[in-house]
Protein backbone atom coordinates (compact mmCIF):
# COMPACT_ATOMS: atom_id res chain seq x y z
CA UNK A 1 0.00 0.00 0.00
CA UNK A 2 0.97 3.10 -1.05
CA UNK A 3 0.53 6.21 1.38
CA UNK A 4 -0.59 9.49 -0.33
CA UNK A 5 0.72 11.82 2.08
CA UNK A 6 4.08 10.73 1.23
CA UNK A 7 3.67 12.79 -1.98
CA UNK A 8 4.09 16.32 -3.03
CA UNK A 9 2.18 17.04 -5.88
CA UNK A 10 4.63 16.59 -8.36
CA UNK A 11 5.40 13.17 -6.78
CA UNK A 12 1.52 12.38 -6.80
CA UNK A 13 1.04 12.82 -10.35
CA UNK A 14 4.07 10.74 -11.34
CA UNK A 15 2.61 8.20 -9.26
CA UNK A 16 -1.19 8.52 -10.63
CA UNK A 17 0.62 9.39 -14.50
CA UNK A 18 1.67 5.45 -13.99
CA UNK A 19 -2.07 4.27 -13.13
CA UNK A 20 -2.97 6.00 -16.58
CA UNK A 21 -4.10 8.96 -14.86
CA UNK A 22 -4.15 12.84 -16.14
CA UNK A 23 -2.55 15.51 -13.79
CA UNK A 24 -6.13 17.22 -13.10
CA UNK A 25 -7.17 13.95 -11.35
CA UNK A 26 -3.67 14.11 -9.53
CA UNK A 27 -4.79 18.03 -8.21
CA UNK A 28 -8.23 16.72 -7.55
CA UNK A 29 -6.72 14.14 -5.01
CA UNK A 30 -4.29 15.82 -3.43
CA UNK A 31 -6.69 18.98 -2.57
CA UNK A 32 -9.16 16.37 -1.18
CA UNK A 33 -6.45 14.98 1.11
CA UNK A 34 -4.72 18.04 2.29
CA UNK A 35 -7.22 21.36 2.05
CA UNK A 36 -10.35 18.94 3.16
CA UNK A 37 -8.77 16.50 5.66
CA UNK A 38 -10.20 13.45 3.55
CA UNK A 39 -8.66 9.82 3.96
CA UNK A 40 -11.93 8.16 2.54
CA UNK A 41 -11.41 7.58 -1.42
CA UNK A 42 -15.46 6.31 -1.63
CA UNK A 43 -15.96 9.75 -0.47
CA UNK A 44 -14.30 11.93 -2.88
CA UNK A 45 -17.41 12.27 -5.04
CA UNK A 46 -15.43 14.70 -7.14
CA UNK A 47 -13.48 11.60 -8.37
CA UNK A 48 -14.20 9.82 -11.07
CA UNK A 49 -16.04 6.10 -9.90
CA UNK A 50 -13.25 3.91 -12.00
CA UNK A 51 -10.69 5.90 -10.21
CA UNK A 52 -11.39 5.92 -6.88
CA UNK A 53 -11.76 1.91 -7.19
CA UNK A 54 -8.20 1.81 -8.65
CA UNK A 55 -7.37 4.19 -5.44
CA UNK A 56 -8.44 1.72 -2.71
CA UNK A 57 -7.13 -1.31 -4.17
CA UNK A 58 -3.65 -0.09 -4.02
CA UNK A 59 -3.34 3.05 -2.21
CA UNK A 60 -4.31 4.62 1.56
CA UNK A 61 -3.95 8.22 3.26
CA UNK A 62 -2.88 6.94 6.21
CA UNK A 63 -1.54 9.74 9.19
CA UNK A 64 0.27 9.04 12.40
CA UNK A 65 -1.93 6.78 15.72
CA UNK A 66 -2.88 9.64 18.15
CA UNK A 67 -1.83 8.98 21.45
CA UNK A 68 -2.55 11.94 23.53
CA UNK A 69 -3.64 15.37 23.19
CA UNK A 70 -2.93 18.32 25.94
CA UNK A 71 -4.68 21.23 26.37
CA UNK A 72 -2.71 24.42 27.64
CA UNK A 73 -4.15 27.12 30.09
CA UNK A 74 -2.91 29.21 27.63
CA UNK A 75 -4.76 27.09 24.59
CA UNK A 76 -1.77 25.40 23.52
CA UNK A 77 -2.16 22.28 22.29
CA UNK A 78 0.36 19.32 22.60
CA UNK A 79 -0.32 15.75 20.63
CA UNK A 80 1.66 12.71 21.29
CA UNK A 81 2.10 10.56 18.17
CA UNK A 82 2.74 6.89 17.83
CA UNK A 83 5.42 6.07 15.66
CA UNK A 84 6.21 2.35 17.01
CA UNK A 85 8.93 0.53 17.83
CA UNK A 86 8.47 2.10 21.04
CA UNK A 87 9.27 5.90 19.97
CA UNK A 88 6.68 9.04 20.02
CA UNK A 89 7.02 12.12 18.29
CA UNK A 90 5.06 15.49 19.34
CA UNK A 91 3.36 18.50 17.67
CA UNK A 92 2.72 21.72 19.35
CA UNK A 93 0.09 24.23 18.06
CA UNK A 94 0.82 27.30 19.55
CA UNK A 95 -2.21 29.89 19.06
CA UNK A 96 -1.87 33.84 19.19
CA UNK A 97 -4.15 36.17 18.32
CA UNK A 98 -3.37 36.79 14.63
CA UNK A 99 -2.04 33.76 13.79
CA UNK A 100 -1.88 29.93 14.37
CA UNK A 101 1.70 28.22 14.77
CA UNK A 102 2.57 24.32 14.40
CA UNK A 103 5.59 22.82 15.57
CA UNK A 104 6.53 19.69 13.94
CA UNK A 105 9.21 17.38 14.64
CA UNK A 106 11.08 15.53 11.92
CA UNK A 107 13.07 12.88 13.35
CA UNK A 108 12.32 10.15 16.65
CA UNK A 109 15.28 11.16 18.83
CA UNK A 110 18.34 13.29 17.06
CA UNK A 111 21.24 12.04 16.61
CA UNK A 112 22.87 15.80 17.39
CA UNK A 113 22.91 15.76 20.83
CA UNK A 114 22.80 19.20 22.33
CA UNK A 115 23.37 19.47 25.88
CA UNK A 116 20.53 21.64 26.70
CA UNK A 117 17.86 19.21 24.86
CA UNK A 118 15.68 16.70 26.04
CA UNK A 119 15.00 15.13 22.32
CA UNK A 120 18.87 15.36 22.28
CA UNK A 121 19.52 13.00 25.13
CA UNK A 122 17.29 10.72 24.93
CA UNK A 123 19.55 9.85 21.40
CA UNK A 124 18.54 9.12 17.52
CA UNK A 125 15.74 6.30 16.97
CA UNK A 126 15.01 7.43 13.30
CA UNK A 127 13.99 9.90 10.53
CA UNK A 128 10.35 10.47 9.97
CA UNK A 129 9.07 9.63 6.74
CA UNK A 130 7.93 12.82 4.49
CA UNK A 131 4.18 11.49 5.15
CA UNK A 132 4.61 10.97 8.63
CA UNK A 133 6.03 14.53 8.91
CA UNK A 134 3.25 16.00 6.82
CA UNK A 135 0.28 14.15 8.56
CA UNK A 136 1.16 16.62 11.78
CA UNK A 137 0.14 19.35 9.71
CA UNK A 138 -3.15 17.15 8.08
CA UNK A 139 -4.18 16.11 11.32
CA UNK A 140 -3.86 19.63 13.51
CA UNK A 141 -5.10 21.67 10.76
CA UNK A 142 -8.16 19.63 10.04
CA UNK A 143 -8.65 18.37 14.02
CA UNK A 144 -8.24 22.54 14.97
CA UNK A 145 -10.87 23.02 12.12
CA UNK A 146 -13.33 20.45 13.56
CA UNK A 147 -12.97 21.55 16.88
CA UNK A 148 -13.80 25.67 15.96
CA UNK A 149 -16.71 24.07 13.72
CA UNK A 150 -15.35 25.68 10.58
CA UNK A 151 -13.61 25.29 7.28
CA UNK A 152 -11.05 28.42 7.36
CA UNK A 153 -7.61 28.02 7.63
CA UNK A 154 -6.15 27.39 11.33
CA UNK A 155 -2.61 27.12 11.00
CA UNK A 156 -0.90 30.04 9.19
CA UNK A 157 2.69 29.45 10.46
CA UNK A 158 5.12 26.00 10.80
CA UNK A 159 8.17 25.31 12.31
CA UNK A 160 10.69 22.59 11.90
CA UNK A 161 11.15 22.74 15.79
CA UNK A 162 9.88 20.07 17.16
CA UNK A 163 11.52 16.67 18.11
CA UNK A 164 15.15 16.26 15.39
CA UNK A 165 17.17 17.64 13.18
CA UNK A 166 15.60 18.69 9.99
CA UNK A 167 18.31 19.05 7.71
CA UNK A 168 19.66 15.48 8.83
CA UNK A 169 16.57 13.81 7.59
CA UNK A 170 16.38 15.98 4.11
CA UNK A 171 15.04 13.61 1.57
CA UNK A 172 11.72 13.41 3.25
CA UNK A 173 11.69 16.97 4.37
CA UNK A 174 11.57 18.93 0.98
CA UNK A 175 8.34 17.08 -0.28
CA UNK A 176 6.93 17.87 3.40
CA UNK A 177 7.38 21.24 2.72
CA UNK A 178 6.58 21.49 -0.82
CA UNK A 179 3.79 20.17 0.58
CA UNK A 180 2.83 23.06 2.81
CA UNK A 181 4.09 25.74 0.12
CA UNK A 182 1.92 23.86 -2.41
CA UNK A 183 -1.24 26.25 -3.09
CA UNK A 184 -3.21 23.24 -3.54
CA UNK A 185 -1.99 21.85 -0.52
CA UNK A 186 -1.85 24.29 2.70
CA UNK A 187 -0.70 27.14 0.27
CA UNK A 188 1.57 29.18 2.57
CA UNK A 189 4.26 31.29 1.75
CA UNK A 190 7.86 30.44 2.19
CA UNK A 191 8.00 32.99 4.62
CA UNK A 192 5.36 31.23 6.93
CA UNK A 193 7.52 28.06 7.04
CA UNK A 194 10.65 28.05 8.93
CA UNK A 195 13.47 25.32 8.87
CA UNK A 196 15.48 25.41 12.26
CA UNK A 197 19.20 23.67 12.28
CA UNK A 198 21.54 23.06 14.93
CA UNK A 199 23.85 24.04 11.48
CA UNK A 200 24.26 21.08 8.92
CA UNK A 201 25.99 23.42 6.55
CA UNK A 202 26.34 21.54 3.44
CA UNK A 203 21.93 21.29 3.74
CA UNK A 204 21.53 24.78 4.29
CA UNK A 205 23.05 24.95 0.80
CA UNK A 206 21.26 22.48 -0.74
CA UNK A 207 17.83 24.29 0.77
CA UNK A 208 18.66 27.33 -0.40
CA UNK A 209 18.60 25.98 -3.80
CA UNK A 210 15.66 23.06 -3.41
CA UNK A 211 13.15 24.96 -1.10
CA UNK A 212 14.25 28.45 0.21
CA UNK A 213 12.13 28.68 3.27
CA UNK A 214 12.73 31.21 6.28
CA UNK A 215 15.79 29.57 8.02
CA UNK A 216 16.33 29.93 11.83
CA UNK A 217 19.94 28.70 12.97
CA UNK A 218 20.16 27.24 16.78
CA UNK A 219 23.97 29.29 18.27
CA UNK A 220 23.59 29.37 21.43
CA UNK A 221 27.17 30.42 22.08
CA UNK A 222 29.57 33.19 20.64
CA UNK A 223 32.79 30.79 20.08
CA UNK A 224 33.38 27.40 18.84
CA UNK A 225 35.22 26.32 22.44
CA UNK A 226 31.64 26.70 24.21
CA UNK A 227 29.71 25.90 21.31
CA UNK A 228 31.70 22.94 20.88
CA UNK A 229 30.18 21.82 24.02
CA UNK A 230 26.87 22.76 23.65
CA UNK A 231 26.11 22.03 20.26
CA UNK A 232 28.47 18.48 18.98
CA UNK A 233 28.07 19.39 15.11
CA UNK A 234 29.94 22.70 15.79
CA UNK A 235 33.07 20.44 15.86
CA UNK A 236 32.29 19.40 12.05
CA UNK A 237 30.97 22.79 11.24
CA UNK A 238 32.66 25.30 12.86
CA UNK A 239 30.64 28.66 13.27
CA UNK A 240 32.76 30.72 10.71
CA UNK A 241 31.48 28.20 8.31
CA UNK A 242 28.06 27.92 9.58
CA UNK A 243 27.86 31.77 8.94
CA UNK A 244 29.55 32.10 5.60
CA UNK A 245 26.12 29.57 4.62
CA UNK A 246 24.09 31.96 6.04
CA UNK A 247 25.31 34.47 3.88
CA UNK A 248 25.07 32.81 0.94
CA UNK A 249 21.31 31.69 1.97
CA UNK A 250 20.48 35.39 2.57
CA UNK A 251 20.60 35.48 -1.42
CA UNK A 252 17.29 33.10 -1.59
CA UNK A 253 15.96 33.63 1.44
CA UNK A 254 12.42 34.09 1.60
CA UNK A 255 12.52 37.23 4.53
CA UNK A 256 15.83 39.19 4.61
CA UNK A 257 17.26 38.03 7.88
CA UNK A 258 18.11 34.85 9.19
CA UNK A 259 16.75 34.13 12.42
CA UNK A 260 19.49 32.93 15.14
CA UNK A 261 18.13 31.03 17.95
CA UNK A 262 19.86 31.54 21.90
CA UNK A 263 19.22 29.39 24.34
CA UNK A 264 19.97 31.48 27.50
CA UNK A 265 21.38 29.12 30.27
CA UNK A 266 22.66 30.09 33.32
CA UNK A 267 26.10 30.64 33.86
CA UNK A 268 26.73 28.74 31.24
CA UNK A 269 26.53 31.28 27.69
CA UNK A 270 24.90 34.36 29.36
CA UNK A 271 27.64 36.83 30.43
CA UNK A 272 27.74 40.75 29.45
CA UNK A 273 30.98 39.44 28.04
CA UNK A 274 28.94 36.02 26.15
CA UNK A 275 27.06 39.21 24.82
CA UNK A 276 29.70 41.43 23.86
CA UNK A 277 31.31 38.78 21.57
CA UNK A 278 27.91 38.12 20.09
CA UNK A 279 27.86 41.75 19.28
CA UNK A 280 31.49 41.09 17.57
CA UNK A 281 30.80 38.01 15.61
CA UNK A 282 27.76 39.26 14.27
CA UNK A 283 27.83 42.66 13.42
CA UNK A 284 27.71 43.53 9.69
CA UNK A 285 27.95 40.28 9.10
CA UNK A 286 25.27 38.41 8.62
CA UNK A 287 22.13 40.40 8.58
CA UNK A 288 20.10 38.56 11.51
CA UNK A 289 17.31 38.91 14.47
CA UNK A 290 18.05 37.29 17.64
CA UNK A 291 15.83 35.61 19.49
CA UNK A 292 17.00 34.69 23.16
CA UNK A 293 14.84 31.42 24.45
CA UNK A 294 14.68 30.94 27.79
CA UNK A 295 16.17 27.62 28.87
CA UNK A 296 13.65 24.98 29.89
CA UNK A 297 14.99 23.19 32.40
CA UNK A 298 14.82 19.40 32.69
CA UNK A 299 16.60 16.85 35.46
CA UNK A 300 19.35 15.17 33.08
CA UNK A 301 20.80 18.35 31.62
CA UNK A 302 22.21 19.74 35.16
CA UNK A 303 21.29 23.21 33.30
CA UNK A 304 19.38 26.03 34.53
CA UNK A 305 17.48 28.70 33.26
CA UNK A 306 19.05 32.26 33.57
CA UNK A 307 17.58 34.38 35.70
CA UNK A 308 15.17 37.06 34.24
CA UNK A 309 17.58 39.99 34.63
CA UNK A 310 20.59 38.28 32.95
CA UNK A 311 18.10 37.80 29.96
CA UNK A 312 17.22 41.23 29.93
CA UNK A 313 20.96 42.76 30.26
CA UNK A 314 22.19 40.01 27.86
CA UNK A 315 19.45 41.46 25.37
CA UNK A 316 20.33 45.20 26.52
CA UNK A 317 23.59 44.58 25.06
CA UNK A 318 22.51 43.37 22.07
CA UNK A 319 19.97 45.96 21.17
CA UNK A 320 22.54 48.44 22.10
CA UNK A 321 24.99 47.38 19.19
CA UNK A 322 21.70 47.66 16.67
CA UNK A 323 21.06 43.95 16.83
CA UNK A 324 17.13 43.16 16.87
CA UNK A 325 16.88 40.93 19.59
CA UNK A 326 13.35 39.10 20.88
CA UNK A 327 13.44 37.40 24.17
CA UNK A 328 10.80 34.54 23.85
CA UNK A 329 7.52 33.76 25.67
CA UNK A 330 7.37 30.64 26.92
CA UNK A 331 4.14 28.41 26.19
CA UNK A 332 2.77 25.83 27.44
CA UNK A 333 4.73 24.82 30.43
CA UNK A 334 1.79 23.47 32.20
CA UNK A 335 1.66 20.49 29.39
CA UNK A 336 5.51 20.16 28.96
CA UNK A 337 4.94 21.39 25.36
CA UNK A 338 7.88 24.53 25.63
CA UNK A 339 11.19 24.08 23.90
CA UNK A 340 13.66 21.02 24.24
CA UNK A 341 10.48 19.33 26.61
CA UNK A 342 9.08 17.64 23.44
CA UNK A 343 9.86 14.01 25.51
CA UNK A 344 8.40 15.12 28.26
CA UNK A 345 10.17 13.62 31.71
CA UNK A 346 11.00 10.82 29.69
CA UNK A 347 15.01 10.23 29.75
CA UNK A 348 15.51 7.22 27.36
CA UNK A 349 13.82 5.36 24.91
CA UNK A 350 12.74 2.34 27.55
CA UNK A 351 10.86 4.95 29.30
CA UNK A 352 9.42 6.25 26.29
CA UNK A 353 8.04 3.08 25.91
CA UNK A 354 6.48 2.47 29.06
CA UNK A 355 5.05 6.29 29.34
CA UNK A 356 3.04 5.38 25.97
CA UNK A 357 1.68 2.22 27.43
CA UNK A 358 0.58 4.20 30.48
CA UNK A 359 -1.03 6.65 27.71
CA UNK A 360 -1.98 3.69 25.77
CA UNK A 361 -4.25 3.10 28.74
CA UNK A 362 -5.55 6.07 29.42
CA UNK A 363 -6.62 7.70 26.44
CA UNK A 364 -8.41 6.14 23.74
CA UNK A 365 -6.17 5.96 20.83
CA UNK A 366 -8.62 8.49 18.03
CA UNK A 367 -8.77 6.33 15.00
CA UNK A 368 -7.28 8.47 11.97
CA UNK A 369 -10.03 7.50 9.13
CA UNK A 370 -10.55 10.74 7.37
CA UNK A 371 -11.44 14.29 9.17
CA UNK A 372 -9.67 13.39 12.59
N1 LIG B 1 17.12 20.48 15.65
C1 LIG B 1 16.69 21.79 15.30
C2 LIG B 1 15.22 22.03 15.51
C3 LIG B 1 14.59 21.44 16.74
S1 LIG B 1 15.09 22.16 18.26
C4 LIG B 1 17.51 22.82 16.03
O1 LIG B 1 18.26 22.48 16.94
O2 LIG B 1 17.42 23.98 15.65
C5 LIG B 1 14.19 23.69 18.22
C6 LIG B 1 14.74 24.78 19.13
O3 LIG B 1 14.53 24.46 20.50
C7 LIG B 1 16.23 24.99 18.94
O4 LIG B 1 16.55 26.36 18.83
C8 LIG B 1 16.77 24.42 20.23
O5 LIG B 1 18.00 24.95 20.51
C9 LIG B 1 15.71 24.76 21.22
N2 LIG B 1 15.79 23.98 22.44
C10 LIG B 1 16.14 22.69 22.57
N3 LIG B 1 16.08 22.32 23.87
C11 LIG B 1 15.68 23.39 24.57
C12 LIG B 1 15.41 23.61 25.95
N4 LIG B 1 15.53 22.65 26.87
N5 LIG B 1 15.00 24.84 26.32
C13 LIG B 1 14.81 25.81 25.39
N6 LIG B 1 15.06 25.65 24.08
C14 LIG B 1 15.47 24.45 23.68
FE1 LIG C 1 18.67 17.86 18.02
FE2 LIG C 1 17.85 20.42 17.86
FE3 LIG C 1 17.72 19.04 20.18
FE4 LIG C 1 20.09 19.77 19.22
S1 LIG C 1 18.45 21.15 19.91
S2 LIG C 1 19.57 17.75 20.06
S3 LIG C 1 19.76 19.53 17.04
S4 LIG C 1 16.58 18.61 18.34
Amino acid sequence: MVNLLDFDLEGLAEWCAALGEKRFRAVQLFRSIHQRGMADFAAMSDLARSLRGKLAACAHVRGLPLLSEHVSADGTIKWLFDVGGGNAVETVFIPEADRGTLCVSSQAGCAVGCRFCSTGHQGFSRNLSTGEIVAQLWFAEHRLRQRQGCRERQIDNVVMMGMGEPLQNYAALVPALRTMLDDHGYGLSRRRVTVSTSGVVPMIDRLRQDCPVALAVSLHAPDDALRDQLVPLNRKYPIEELLAACQRYLSAAPRDFITFEYCMLDGVNDTPGHAQALVELLKGRVACKLNLIPFNPFPASGLRRSPRERVLSFSNVLLRNGIVTTIRKTRGDDIDAACGQLAGEVQDRTRVGERMARLRDAIPIVAMGGVP
